[in-house]
């Protein structure tokens, strides 16, 4: 590769990267390896992947990763550069398939249609058939983000991208559609490019079950959240209102044409969709009750059992949910018969829609009582989202190990996880835990659930776990690591004083630094208090200020950082892993609070109850440090770039191991 493709340079450590893989497909192993940032992983596994194919054509291999960005990066850049190694490549088929909320439904699409749209809800459906049309190059996000802004704001349009996903209440076999393409594809594929919730539930898919039999898991650090929350189970009292006002609208229209016992139909259905609408306004005011003080979006523990409940528990509310909306959906299903659709002058479009309305709503009638059923299981956790206007409950696992032996490991041959970082103090040991492997010092790997111990499913006697760590080619000298003496402890209880010591000297830093800077917080809050202390100051310093806002996408904030010389940029989430600046377009990153895991989310209080203390705090270390990691490897992407890493934290000097 380093003689044919300009760019590429012989590097020993991805020739032993690549080594590595390769003896794990061939031995059938479970490989861990962690590789610093300029390795080249991906044409580090890509390369012995394509060649195991080429050796063994009927084989397939399923490569996931947590970014979308990285799936394309691998679909579109890295495997054509791959294929022009060898010419037998260009026989191996490879799909990208992402999950099907994904793909949007042409069918729904159609359905949804009505004569009277105008403005904007005409603008809306166009861009959905336009997304539909053009489903290989473009998505709601990538499309979305510059028309999005515009369409965005209309509920209609959230109303039908849910209503049009193509996820659940698939009849047909459109053979153009979207998702049967891709499922199409990805069936007849030998590699397949898709995300980690993807993967996880592979075995869960009809089509695709039992087709993939070694696994590439990149970015593996994000695999345990990604299990998770493929796993977990949701209601969104949003969603559900919109399919009841769609189905209000819909009878509206029709009880202009209805008279005798359908009239008396109508009549009780609107009855019951009232009553169903109070009892989601109700049950918002009861999680107002015992959350008088939560902000917009807050992860939080909801009680299982609390005086504001009816009956005082969980249960009682969820089954009433069930049964409303179980009731609502048989006494609308007389909608659903051709004669009384056409005694009604009912539309083919409209009854289809209606059919539709009704089968979402059963099933969220049924995810009320999965709710229900695990809400107190051994390892759940729940919690709540409380919003001005609509309410999310949610239930998931705490511990994923089980899980993650159940659906990755069982009935495998090789998986290999592979990143940046997946060690503490140089130890494998924590990332085990988490993905229920043995350890390297041959601790045994436990399960937090007693249904998960089932060891038969590790086939220990034959499964070989192996570890490797390839440092990074990069050298330390590029970058400088700094705490300025001035920072100061920013612990929760220390905030105030944090904050302030961040406004002091954060605009001196951005100052000294004189090129792009990127700023890395913890959570939104911090980023809103911070830039209202010196966003002005920075802003008259010369220096052009971008910033993350929550629930927008970061593809614009991305490409004007790259554009704007000297700018800067305070980012939460993504901004932690997610982007790769390489040259002059980074050159200082600013951390300004250890991003340790907020304390009070319902996952961490319920991972400490089961937890022994040790174990607990350990693994909350475990997840700073990772993203702490990850945040300085932001700065150094290629061997040219210099840069320096502030740490405005001054807990950062006890993270020993960043400083070695
Ligand atoms: S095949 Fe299913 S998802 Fe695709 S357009 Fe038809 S109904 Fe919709």
């Amino acid at each position: 590769m380093a003689d044919g493709s300009p760019g590429f340079k012989f590097r020993e450590t991805q020739l032993e990267y690549a080594r590595h893989v390769t003896e794990a497909l061939n031995d059938g192993a479970v490989l861990t390896l962690e590789a610093g940032t300029g390795t080249g992983k991906t044409q580090g596994y890509l390369i012995p992947v394509m060649e195991y194919l080429r050796l063994n054509p009927d084989v397939r291999v399923m490569i996931s990763t947590y970014t979308k960005s990285l799936q394309d990066q691998i679909y579109s850049r890295e495997i054509p550069r791959t294929v022009e190694l060898e010419r037998d490549y260009r026989e191996i088929a490879v799909a990208l398939l992402k999950g099907k909320s994904n793909y949007l439904c042409a069918e729904k699409l159609n359905s949804a249609f009505e004569e009277d749209l105008k403005g904007v809800q005409l603008l809306t459906w166009l861009y959905f058939a336009h997304l539909i049309f053009l489903f290989r190059q473009a998505d709601g996000e990538t499309v979305g983000e510059r028309v999005g802004r515009y369409l965005n704001v209309s509920p209609y349009f959230r109303q039908l991208q849910s209503e049009i996903s193509a996820k659940t209440g698939c009849t047909g076999s459109h053979f153009l559609c979207p998702a049967q393409v891709a499922l199409a594809e990805a069936r007849s594929a030998h590699v397949v490019i898709t995300n980690h919730h993807k993967l996880a539930l592979i075995d869960l898919d009809e089509e695709l079950s039992g087709l993939f039999r070694n696994f590439i898991i990149d970015e593996a650090n994000h695999f345990e959240q990604a299990v998770r929350n493929a796993f977990r189970l949701a209601v969104n009292s949003r969603e559900i209102m919109d399919i009841v006002a769609y189905l209000e609208l819909a009878l509206q229209r029709i009880s202009r044409k209805a008279a005798g016992e359908v009239e008396t139909a109508i009549g009780q259905c609107y009855e019951l969709l009232s009553e169903f609408q109070q009892a989601i306004q109700i049950f918002g005011n009861v999680l107002r009750t015992i959350f008088p003080a939560s902000t917009k979006g807050e992860i939080l523990e909801l009680p299982t059992s609390h005086v504001a409940y009816p009956d005082g528990d969980i249960e009682k509310v969820l089954r009433l949910f069930a049964d409303l909306l179980k009731t609502l959906v048989r006494s609308l299903s007389f909608l659903k018969d051709p004669d009384t659709s056409r005694a009604l002058r009912i539309l083919p479009r409209s009854q289809e829609r209606i059919k539709n309305a009704l089968s979402r709503l059963f099933v969220e009638a049924e995810n009320f009582l999965l709710l229900e059923k695990t809400i107190r299981s051994e390892n759940m956790v729940a919690a709540c989202q409380l919003y001005s206007r609509h309410w999310l409950l949610m239930v998931h696992a705490v511990d994923v190990s089980g899980l993650i032996q159940r659906h990755v490991y069982n009935k495998r041959d090789c998986v290999v996880y592979t990143s940046a970082t997946l060690r503490q103090r140089n130890r494998f040991d924590d990332f085990c835990k988490i993905v229920g492997m043995d350890c390297p010092d041959g601790e045994r790997a436990t399960s937090a659930s007693k249904e998960d111990e089932q060891p038969v499913l590790l086939d220990r006697e034959k499964r070989a776990f192996r570890f490797a760590a390839l440092p990074s080619p990069f050298s330390r000298e590029a970058m400088k690591m700094i705490l300025p003496k001035r920072a100061v402890n920013g612990s929760y209880e220390n905030k105030q004083v944090w904050l302030k010591s961040v406004a002091d000297l954060l605009p001196e830093l951005i100052r000294q630094g004189n090129r792009f800077g990127l700023v890395l917080f913890s959570s939104y809050a911090d980023l809103e208090a911070v830039a209202l202390q010196t966003g002005d100051e920075i802003v008259a310093n010369g220096f052009p200020l971008l910033i993350q806002t929550i629930g927008q996408p970061t593809g614009n904030l991305i490409d004007e950082f790259r554009l704007i010389k000297e700018s800067v940029l305070f980012g939460v989430d993504t901004f932690w892993y997610g982007v790769d600046f390489q040259g002059d377009t980074l050159t200082q990153v600013i951390i300004t609070r250890i991003p340790f895991p907020f304390p009070f989310d319902p996952l961490q209080i319920a991972r400490k109850k089961m937890l022994p203390a040790k174990e607990f705090w350990n693994r909350y270390y475990y997840e700073a440090m990772i993203k702490l990691k990850q945040g300085i490897g932001r700065l150094i992407r290629s061997e040219n770039d210099r840069g320096r890493v502030v740490f405005l934290d001054s807990r950062c000097r006890h993270f020993e191991e960043l400083w070695h």
